[in-house]
């Protein structure tokens, strides 16, 4: 059962399965588990189970994205950015479909001729897994909100991104990091955007922070831990730019503090780790700060580690 969203709206109750701190966001899974995960994912039943579970799931989310589509207008006067996700999805009106694009494959199709949008079913069947029950339509609209999205940044096919890295690797790299973490953004902005307009009839900010916490935390917070350990540069500035985003999300919904982004927060540091900027939106949102550079060596540390309660926590002292 999907968790009721539109439910209650200037005394928005958090659903029981929500984290008091974020205990959810953090939970690791030890190498046992995965092993045991991936075992039973060599069990053809259990193989045709999941695939059958991850099919049910795409009633829910076609139908939540036509009723989304409805309230296009209105979202694209509250934020226009709101049209990167609306355009692209009012032009795939053939449906959205689960194809088998392999485990090395692309995240998403796009189909001009039929006009369907395929997710990629073994990434679909894995992230489901990692997400909360309740959660795991959520989780297939961030998934698919954060691919249309590519579409207006000139990225629409897996081939594109290709030869964005073919012009310069780590130019490539960087730029596609900074790009996903704005896509992760737009959809859990547009999405919380979505559920605030339909439950309150207008915006309502504090509304608006509730459903963004829970989103961030609950769906992506739950993918961040599918993710391998971060070794790359750009990956581990996706992930810190993540957790200094959860970190500010908590303090604006728990210590109902004023919300500090509108978007991406992506950070840049120097080789010494002595100054870090931060960018958001395309534009400098913070020029070249001084840090401490042993704190910086220690956060990078524990987000390649995969320690990011600890590394959240680290980015605390620094932001
Ligand atoms: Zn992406």
């Amino acid at each position: 059962m999907v968790y009721d969203l539109e439910r209650g709206c200037q005394d928005y109750q958090m659903p029981k399965t929500a984290p008091a701190a974020n205990p959810v966001f953090f939970r690791t899974y030890s190498n046992q588990e995965i092993s045991s995960v991936s075992r039973s994912t060599a069990n053809p039943e259990h193989k045709q189970r999941q695939e059958a579970a991850v099919e049910a799931l795409m009633q829910p989310v076609n139908a939540k994205v036509q009723d989304l589509l409805r309230l296009s207008r209105t979202l694209s006067n509250t934020d226009p950015r709101t049209e990167n996700i609306t355009v692209p999805l009012a032009h795939y009106q053939g449906g959205i479909i689960l194809e088998s694009l392999g485990r090395e494959g692309p995240s998403f199709r796009a189909d001009d001729v039929n006009r369907t949008i395929s997710l990629n079913r073994e990434t679909a069947i894995n992230l489901v897994r990692m997400v909360p029950k309740e959660w795991r339509v959520y989780a297939l609209l961030v998934f698919l909100f954060h691919d249309v999205a590519h579409s207006p940044q000139g990225l629409k096919h897996h081939e594109d991104v290709r030869r964005l890295k073919i012009t310069h690797e780590s130019f490539g790299q960087e730029r596609m990091g900074e790009l996903d973490l704005r896509n992760d953004f737009l959809a859990v902005h547009t999405i919380s955007l979505y559920g605030t307009l339909k439950e309150c009839k207008a915006y309502n900010h504090r509304n608006y922070i509730a459903r963004f916490y829970l989103i961030w935390n609950e769906v992506c917070g739950s993918m961040l831990d599918a993710f391998p350990p971060a070794q790359r540069k750009d990956k581990q500035q996706r992930v810190f730019g993540f957790l200094l985003m959860s970190n500010l999300i908590n303090d604006a919904h728990l210590e109902k503090r004023p919300l500090e982004f509108e978007g991406e927060m992506w950070p840049v540091w120097d080789e010494s780790l002595s100054h870090l900027s931060i960018l958001s939106n395309g534009h400098i949102l913070h020029p070249g700060s001084p840090v401490d550079s042993q704190l910086m060596a220690q956060i990078i540390g524990l987000i390649s580690a995969n320690q990011y309660r600890e590394a959240a926590f680290g980015i605390k002292q620094v932001w």
